[in-house]
């Protein structure tokens, strides 16, 4: 199967700001070109679009082509469960919004601490293996949102899931707080393979300062910027798919010129990428390097530098709307202390060889977070 994934949670709108008045018609235009090149998989949620992007692959795809020409990626909403029999119900429903009558992929959705601890109570693992078990869903896995040592403790204890749909892109490779680099390095140890989301950090990889737009146009000056970025991605170990949450025909077309015969990146176009980081980094607000020498001496047990990292990262990437830092934030906060939770004593100040006025710091991410 060809890596490019056609993510249904960006679609065009008839009326900006209503995610539920897709564009049907520019969709089904994008979705046959997509097919007509040989890409088959498509991934949708049952969030995405308040509900209507389910909606959308029976109106795009169930209704208009050969169910075996295309294969379909749907999630169960953990964060949604109240009661173990919501799973049935949920399923029910996604089955009947689709007309698929059967999901290729189908993923626990959004799995980090919290859902994962619901999913353990509810028994969702068992309830998407006995689907697969049916027939009824064909592969199983999870999407994550989480620390790496998390994706490791739910992968030791479910080996039995075929995928794990990770966050993945070059500028959250080596991020603190989302930890690009080491989930998928336990990922690929437990010999799963990787669907990636957030190739492009949600649109704000194609949004970076002109320097950066220079280093690339000077290596490949007719590779777009989205390019490089999926590129990265689709290169890496065990990544058997990409999503993009394509939003016009321009970007589709971008993507399947360079996806139809993909080719990995080179050893200098990779350190291009680096240097890249480093410029969008080098931006960042608070000039935390990560060394941790704060973290240890805590008595409210603070995730100084994720949260550190978390927020340089939304000053760069957040333009309004839905963040996934602070998802990740939400995420952090329940295993650790929030920022809030701070003391004042001053400690981390005294080990931080930066001399971060950090105390301060975490009042700034306090009320960006959970003001
Ligand atoms: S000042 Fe706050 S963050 Fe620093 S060590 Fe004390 S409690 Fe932790
Ligand atoms: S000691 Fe300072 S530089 Fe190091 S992780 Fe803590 S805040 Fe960041």
């Amino acid at each position: 199967m060809k890596k490019l994934g056609f993510g249904l949670m960006r679609l065009p709108l008839k009326v900006e700001n209503d995610p539920k008045s897709i564009d049907y018609e520019q969709v089904c235009g994008m979705a046959d070109t997509f097919l007509a090149h040989g890409f088959t998989y498509f991934d949708t949620a049952y969030m995405y679009h308040d509900g209507v992007s389910e909606t959308a692959v029976k109106k795009v795809l169930v209704d208009r082509h050969p169910r075996e020409s295309f294969s379909v990626t749907s999630k169960l909403p953990t964060m949604l469960l109240k009661a173990q029999d919501d799973q049935k119900r949920i399923f029910a429903e996604q089955l009947e919004r689709t007309g698929a009558g059967y999901f290729d992929v189908y993923l626990l959705h959004n799995l980090g601490t919290e859902n994962y601890a619901k999913a353990k109570k509810f028994k969702s693992f068992e309830f998407v293996s006995d689907l697969k078990r049916q027939g009824i869903v064909k592969k199983i896995g999870f999407s994550f949102h989480d620390r790496a040592a998390v994706l490791d403790e739910i992968l030791t204890e479910h080996p039995e899931v075929d995928y794990v749909q990770l966050q993945i892109n070059y500028l959250d490779w080596e991020d603190a707080g989302i930890q690009s680099r080491l989930c998928h390095e336990t990922a690929v140890r437990h010999g799963k393979q990787i669907i990636v989301m957030e190739p492009v950090k949600g649109g704000s990889l194609v949004r970076v300062p002109r320097s950066v737009k220079e280093l690339f146009a000077q290596a490949h000056p007719d590779w777009s910027l989205a390019s490089w970025a999926i590129r990265f991605a689709a290169g890496l170990e065990n990544v058997v798919m990409v999503l993009s949450g394509m939003s016009d025909l321009a970007q589709l077309t971008d993507n399947i010129q360079y996806m139809r015969e993909f080719r990995p990146l080179g050893k200098e176009e990779t350190e291009l990428l680096r240097e890249a980081t480093r410029i969008l980094s080098s931006a960042a607000t608070i000039p935390c390097t990560g060394c941790r020498y704060c973290t240890e001496g805590c008595p409210a047990h603070i995730a100084i530098p994720e949260y550190f990292s978390l927020f340089n990262n939304e000053q760069l990437s957040n333009k309004g709307g839905y963040s996934l830092q602070k998802q990740y934030y939400n995420t952090y906060s329940k295993k650790f202390g929030a920022a809030s939770a701070c003391i004042g004593c001053g400690k981390c100040e005294r080990a931080c060889p930066q001399h971060l006025p950090v105390r301060e710091l975490l009042k700034k991410v306090a009320a960006h977070y959970e003001g």
